[in-house]
């Protein structure tokens, strides 16, 4: 019973039949290249998100690259983004030449500190990066009307929330990557919806927004070989995309899963003293993408060495903050700047959660956290 963070291998094997069978059919048409199936499973996530547009393409880190060339962002300005990430949305911002802005995290969510951004915000400011981590939203609603008041664009990085669910004051719901401006996400396998290589999706509720992002993830060109903008050449694979039409039918199941082994960690280190659970946002749903304990600095490497020799894996997201990585350091952020993302760097863990957990094998896990303190 080898545990492991993600179990593609065992999830495969129960849909292999069907995997199989859509793989076969875009093998027969050859259509490997904008094959309809890209089409197809576009229609599906836009009917399922209630969004409007919704453009595939090659992967996540792409998907938030497009949306920043398409909204025009000029070298110099400055996009805000929470510290407290994996790299790719600050990487894109470099390569467009724009600053990113940092901003610290809640240590109870781990999502942007609303509060914070409005400090940063100058003449500058074309837009707020929010992410939602590890797979519940970042409180949107006051995030969204921070950026009306100051006419700012906000691109949801989507990518650790596929399927979670925001609830507005009004009732009103969305889906994670459906309420601003843009939203983006990531279909690499270990993700909440994964396929079997490469893969992400832009989303938007504005069509020429959404045509104009088409456009650039296709060469800059409408029509083949009329090139009005000038683009990347980021596209779905045609079998990707099959492998997602299929998978996509379990994504609620995934998530259920994903959810009950959250229980039971839950209910297994809600009370321990050593172990701080991680906290639920009041306004989303949770498809827990990562599950992630907080415990002490000192705790923290012997509790992960403690469960490795128990055979379970574990891992650190992230373990350096982006400010103190050797790519993204700027003076105006020196060791220190951002406390809470600093501490969490040293004191977050998280455990495997995936799909095909058994209860065996959570057993095993939670035996192995307490028993490190005992
Ligand atoms: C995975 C991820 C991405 C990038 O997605 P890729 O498909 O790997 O390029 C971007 N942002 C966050 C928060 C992610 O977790």
């Amino acid at each position: 019973m080898k545990i492991q963070m993600v179990d593609l291998n065992t999830q495969y094997q129960r849909i292999r039949e069907e995997i199989n069978t859509a793989l076969q059919n875009v093998l027969d048409t050859a259509g490997f290249i904008q094959g309809k199936q890209v089409g197809e499973f576009a229609r599906t996530l836009s009917e399922f998100l209630k969004v409007r547009s919704v453009i595939p393409c090659a992967n996540g880190t792409d998907a938030l690259q497009i949306a920043m060339m398409a909204l025009n962002f000029k070298p110099g300005d400055e996009v805000i983004v929470p510290v407290h990430t994996y790299v790719a949305t600050a990487e894109v911002m470099a390569l467009l030449g724009l600053k990113p802005v940092f901003v610290d995290v809640s240590d109870d969510t781990f999502n942007l500190d609303i509060a914070a951004v409005e400090n940063v915000i100058t003449d500058r400011t074309v837009a707020i990066v929010p992410v939602h981590l590890y797979g519940q939203c970042a409180d949107m609603e006051p995030l969204l009307k921070l950026a009306r008041k100051h006419e700012l664009h906000v691109i949801e990085d989507a990518a650790q929330a596929f399927g979670s669910v925001y609830t507005f004051s009004s009732g009103d719901r969305a889906h994670a990557g459906t309420m601003a401006t843009v939203g983006t996400t990531s279909f690499f396998p270990s993700k909440n919806l994964g396929c079997y290589g490469d893969g992400g999706a832009i989303f938007t509720q504005d069509e020429a927004l959404g045509e104009r992002m088409r456009m650039i993830a296709n060469h800059g060109q409408r029509v083949k070989y009329h090139h009005e903008i000038v683009g990347v050449n980021s596209r779905l694979d045609t079998l990707q995309a099959a492998i997602l039409q299929v998978k996509f039918k379990y994504v609620e199941e995934y998530e259920a899963k994903r959810n009950a082994v959250a229980e039971v960690y839950d209910q297994s280190f809600a009370n321990h003293a050593g172990i701080r659970i991680p906290g639920r946002a009041s306004n989303s749903t949770h498809v827990f993408h990562q599950y992630t304990i907080q415990v002490s600095a000192a705790d923290r490497d012997a509790l992960k060495e403690h469960l490795l020799r128990q055979e379970i894996p574990t891992m650190i997201y992230y373990p350096v903050p982006l400010h103190l990585q050797k790519a993204f350091a700027r003076e105006e952020y020196p060791a220190g700047s951002f406390p809470i993302t600093e501490r969490l760097s040293k004191t977050v863990l998280s455990l495997p959660i995936h799909t095909e957990m058994t209860a065996e094998q959570l057993e095993h896990i939670t035996k192995s956290v307490l028993g490190y303190f005992q």
